[in-house]
């Protein structure tokens, strides 16, 4: 796995796409907050007309993305929805079709039904951890293959370099979102896709304040579309989002090395519990494509997923009594998150739907923040116990409980 010739990535994050300040020599390059720009003379500017074009900020934050994923400048937007707006507005048209990963985003799947289906554009879900399936959803209307890659909630993977080689087989992009690994634990560049999409409110920007999205290429015409596009529909990011932003990538890889450690830990200690049936993290043994994942990920990532023997009252029940863990919808910060994917992230997929895709009503997604994980066992230890009566209490917990501190 490759980032750049000359830096490894803890460097590359901070001193990657670095933009020198040319007024002051400000070591952290500034935020300009400005609509508008003075035209030296009439028609003559310093690069920046008007902000829903470009900003200074946005292009800082651009640079460091695009030496992030190996690619030039990216472009970046007001939220990741805008972003993969944006990607299939100057991608497809009326009478195209897109094949999209069928656990993907709920509000990728909404934008499908709500506003792409209507403009003439068509999709198919498919299972894309199996590359036949994906071939065989490509109809000669196809023009872009999504994937996401460990899927949400169920952290399935799509091999990305099987489908790149379908895709170029077809001549179609492939796009995949990165967003739960970022460039630092996958490198879609590196296995075939033509691009790559972020929601940067989550790791990327990492402490939960903002909400963005980046599109990254190496192909310039695309990247001039997406930017053509963003400017005439204003979904370019705004100046302190980005700023905030900038400051949250340059503590990305030790913040997901921390993440992943966590994690691993705290998975581990899920599986070994009695009342758990089972735990969705790529880095377990029991994980069916964990092999994949040791191919294509540097590391196994913060997020994980996992089912109790009882119901969903009790899921519901255990994240109730969680004291540490915050229940919100969203991930990738420094605060660990607790969701219920059926009644938040996927309360909008028909039941049916859910279940076929291994979404459980009793399912719980873990965002793994960078708190001690042996504060977030102990709490879900009392949570468990608090629900179970303390007949969840084992030795062997303890013991992976005390190596986490
Ligand atoms: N892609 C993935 C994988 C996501 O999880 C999300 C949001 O949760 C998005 C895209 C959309 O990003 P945003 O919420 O920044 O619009």
């Amino acid at each position: 796995m490759s980032y750049d010739n000359k830096f490894q990535v803890s460097t590359l994050a901070i001193h990657g796409g670095r933009v020198p300040d040319a007024q002051a020599a400000a070591v952290v390059y500034p935020i300009f907050e400005s609509a508008t720009f003075e035209q030296q003379e009439t028609g003559l500017t310093k690069g920046h007309s008007y902000s829903r074009a470009s900003n200074p900020t946005v292009d800082a934050l651009e640079q460091a993305i695009g030496a992030l994923e190996g690619t030039p400048q990216a472009v970046c937007f007001r939220t990741g929805m805008a972003a993969i707006t944006t990607l299939f507005l100057s991608t497809v048209k009326s009478g195209d079709h897109v094949v999209l990963t069928d656990v993907v985003y709920g509000g990728t799947m909404r934008l499908f039904r709500e506003v792409l289906n209507g403009l003439g554009i068509a999709n198919t879900s498919v299972d894309t951890s199996d590359l036949e399936a994906v071939e065989r959803a490509i109809t000669p209307e196809t023009k872009v293959i999504l994937i996401e890659t460990p899927g949400n909630p169920t952290m399935k993977l799509a091999d990305i370099a099987g489908i790149a080689a379908i895709a170029r087989k077809h001549r179609l992009l492939l796009a995949v979102d990165n967003t739960f690994l970022t460039p630092v634990l996958q490198r879609p560049f590196e296995l075939g896709a033509d691009i790559s999409v972020l929601s940067t409110t989550k790791y990327i920007e990492g402490h939960h304040a903002t909400v963005g999205g980046s599109l990254a290429s190496n192909d310039e015409k695309l990247l001039e579309r997406l930017r053509l596009v963003r400017k005439t529909i204003g979904a370019i990011q705004a100046p302190l989002d980005a700023w905030l932003t900038l400051r949250g990538l340059k503590t990305l890889p030790i913040r997901m090395k921390a993440h992943s450690e966590t994690a691993a830990t705290i998975a581990e200690w899920l599986e070994a519990h009695p009342a758990v049936a089972r735990v969705y993290y790529p880095g377990l043994d029991s994980f069916p494509q964990k092999a994949l994942a040791e191919r294509q990920q540097t590391t196994y990532g913060g997020m994980l997923s996992f089912e109790l023997k009882a119901g969903p009252a009790e899921a519901i029940a255990v994240m109730n009594a969680l004291k540490l863990w915050i229940r919100a919808e969203s991930l990738g910060g420094v605060e660990s998150l607790v969701t219920h994917p059926a009644t938040a992230t996927h309360a909008d997929v028909p039941v049916e739907t859910r279940h076929k895709l291994g979404i459980s009503d009793g399912l719980i997604r873990l965002s793994v923040g960078l708190e001690a994980a042996q504060d977030l066992i102990a709490d879900l230890r009392q949570a468990l116990d608090s629900v179970f009566g303390g007949k969840s209490e084992r030795s062997a917990n303890h013991e992976v409980c005390q190596q986490a501190g």
